[in-house]
């Protein structure tokens, strides 16, 4: 593994007159799905991300790699097939990652098991040689069999089929890493804070800001694609001042519990819950992931906040399904992400029917804006904008090169048995590393199985800066279990300050920080004795 260090990378900054063929606005998917469209193609390419990669929507996702069968559901064909394409090609691409999951419909209706065994069947007809595994119906027998905390009463049967799971930011930095392979320079931490344009009213670059150092740079680029989830309608108004919005923010909650609530192997789908929507709970990391909601909201930020009743809206729900009810004393995390949606052309207050589907849109000024999507369809995303770039800016052409390109650290056959099979490929080095020093293979917490050496690695190869992103996005802690993570905070900072050369005050300030952002992931405070954040 080369070490990358931060300061390599924003030397490529330093020269003003160097014009990137593509400036990349925001590390989310979308922003590093362009990335590296843009670099396996040959491409100067440049990705400013202004706080940690997939800090935003990114991390907060289902964590499902699907056509959507809700979409199917809405007649909407041609994006499910889309999808079902994508989660093959990312099946393959990152096979560390992305793992089959088996989910279950539990049928309370007696048409259901025919209906969702037809519809399903289409799903998986319309994934052609890329399904992942065939629809069938199961007897109520062998739904209690499988999900053994299922409400049986009025149960008639089920219907299993099967889609993708993944880790999502851990994708998003295996991306990142890919990216710089293939020539990219990628940058978290670094904002762009305007636009530069020449006197026709093109636009020829962006102002950044260093947000470690506080130094400005103006860069030079032929193209500049804005990726910023919901935050696209910052750069647009850049451009244009007083512009439309382009996305309405829309936000999905969930809880993290225990798996005790559904100890098998096998997800539960609620296709239709009292308000229509679709309620998934999944195993996850070894725990049970519970959502979502879709609570249109006229504002956004990089850490949304659950709403009260979407909380209970969750618990209630899953409730009716379950016989050992959740309470809210058994979340252990819950966290709020938000879908950047392409705004409706008429005022609309809903936001089921808002298009899934993306949107790449270029400004007068040249300015590329790719908005909307979802995780899955990243990699088409990122194809769409970069061929858009080409014609945008008098690129030389040359084709997509990422259907078969592997991501950083694919490997088929992981075993799943250890946490550490996400790292994938690498999963060796870092067990080897782990061996360098004792105090690396100390586990971090009794509750939780990551070890000192991912937070070393994290830092040294995974361009980790700071707890949260190690606690949030390298491992999950945070996601899996916020007061474990609030207990691991203090190990944490001291093992990265020793790594970047890092004072006492940048230890106390880290954990200060991520003590107190934690907290809006659980529904009680939580102050572990001693901790320096404790509010006065
Ligand atoms: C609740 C929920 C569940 C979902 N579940 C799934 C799922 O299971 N499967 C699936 O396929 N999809 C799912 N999605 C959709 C998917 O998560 C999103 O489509 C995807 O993550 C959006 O990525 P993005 O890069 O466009 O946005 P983001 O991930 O939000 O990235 C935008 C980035 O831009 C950065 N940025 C903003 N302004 C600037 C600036 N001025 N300078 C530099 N950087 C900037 C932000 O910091 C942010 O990191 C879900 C979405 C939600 C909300």
């Amino acid at each position: 593994m080369e070490h990358i260090p931060r300061s390599k990378l924003t030397a490529a900054l330093n020269n003003p007159e160097k014009v990137w063929d593509v400036i990349i606005v925001g590390g989310g998917a979308t922003g590093l799905g362009a990335a590296l469209d843009a670099a396996s193609r040959g491409y100067q390419t440049l990705l400013l991300e202004q706080a940690d990669f997939a800090k935003g929507t990114s991390s907060r996702s289902t964590k499902l790699v699907h056509g959507g069968v809700r979409y199917l559901a809405q007649g909407n064909i041609s994006l499910v097939r889309e999808a079902l394409n994508e989660r093959g090609l990312l099946s393959k691409n990152a096979a560390h990652l992305v793992t089959n999951q088996s989910f279950i419909i539990p049928n309370y209706e007696w048409w259901g098991g025919l209906f969702y065994t037809i519809g399903l069947s289409l799903y998986d007809l319309l994934a052609g040689r890329l399904g992942f595994g065939r629809a069938k119906h199961i007897s109520k027998k062998q739904v209690i069999a499988r999900l053994p905390n299922i409400q049986q009463k009025g149960l008639y049967g089920g219907v299993v089929y099967h889609d993708g799971q993944f880790d999502d930011s851990r994708l998003a930095i295996n991306l990142a890493q890919t990216c710089i392979e293939q020539g990219a320079t990628v940058l978290n931490y670094f904002q762009v804070v305007n636009l530069i344009k020449d006197s026709q009213g093109n636009i020829t670059g962006v102002v950044a800001t260093d947000a470690e150092t506080g130094e400005t740079y103006p860069i030079k680029g032929k193209t500049v694609v804005n990726a910023t989830g919901v935050f696209v309608d910052e750069l647009l108004t850049m451009d244009k001042p007083g512009k439309k919005p382009m996305v309405r923010p829309s936000q999905g909650v969930h809880l993290v519990l225990s798996r005790s609530f559904m100890p098998g192997g096998d997800a539960l789908m609620i296709p239709a819950t009292d308000d229509g929507r679709v309620l998934f709970a999944v195993p996850w990391h070894d725990k049970l992931v519970v959502g979502t909601t879709d609570t249109p909201l006229d504002n956004h930020s990089l850490e949304p906040a659950a709403l009260p009743e979407e909380i209970d809206f969750i618990l209630r729900t899953a409730g009716r399904y379950l016989t050992k009810q959740p309470a809210k004393a058994d979340v252990l995390s819950v966290f709020a992400g938000l879908r950047p949606l392409a705004a409706p052309e008429k005022d609309s207050s809903t936001t089921k029917e808002i298009s899934r589907s993306h949107k790449l849109v270029v400004s007068g000024s040249g300015l590329i804006t790719i908005t909307g999507g979802k995780w899955t369809t990243y990699r088409k995303m990122g194809e769409d904008t970069i061929d858009r770039a080409i014609v945008v800016g008098k690129l030389n052409p040359s084709p997509c090169k990422t259907r078969d390109l592997p991501i950083h650290g694919s490997m088929a056959g992981v075993d799943s048995s250890s946490h550490l099979y996400v790292y994938g490929s690498d999963e060796a080095a870092l067990l080897q590393f782990a061996g360098e020093d004792a105090a690396w293979k100390e586990k971090l917490h009794p509750r939780l199985p990551y070890i000192a050496a991912e937070v070393v690695w994290g830092v040294r190869y995974e361009m980790a800066r700071t707890v949260e992103d190690i606690l949030a996005r390298r491992v999950r802690a945070l996601f899996l279990d916020a007061r474990a993570a609030i207990d691991m905070a203090p190990t944490v900072a001291a093992l990265i300050a020793a790594e970047l050369n890092k004072d006492a005050a940048w230890k106390k300030e880290q954990i200060d920080t991520f003590t107190l952002l934690a907290q809006a992931y659980l529904l009680e405070p939580y102050f572990p004795a001693g901790s320096p954040a404790t509010p006065i």
